[in-house]
């Protein structure tokens, strides 16, 4: 197996920096970006940039949905909490909301 990848970025041989210019003069060319494996985890296995992976989901968004589609929204239990605290250079009080998630505390 080999030690790279090419990035997935679709433009990725579109930008114009010297580490992606390769060939003779009179026959040069801007060439996608190799990523070294083993060395980053996740999306940076797949793509030297966060651009060409911006580039990449854009072009791709709806394939990419259809890995998990959501069909109806995510719920986090809250409590919102009113803190009263003492203003340091007045001595007034403020009250500040504080969103705190709740814990679902497991037994084993
Ligand atoms: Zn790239």
């Amino acid at each position: 197996m080999s030690d790279y990848k090419w990035c997935h970025g679709p433009k990725c041989h579109k930008s114009h920096t010297q580490d992606r210019v390769r060939g003779v003069k009179g026959s040069k060319v801007l060439r996608t970006k190799k990523i070294k494996q083993n060395t980053y985890i996740g999306m940076f296995s797949y793509f030297c940039s966060n651009s060409c992976y911006n580039e990449f989901a854009n072009k791709h968004a709806e394939q990419i949905i259809r890995i998990a589609p959501r069909n109806t929204p995510l719920e986090t239990p809250i409590d919102v909490v009113k803190e009263v605290t003492r203003n340091g250079w007045d001595n007034s009080d403020y009250i500040t909301t504080n969103i705190k998630e709740k814990t679902v505390e497991t037994w084993d």
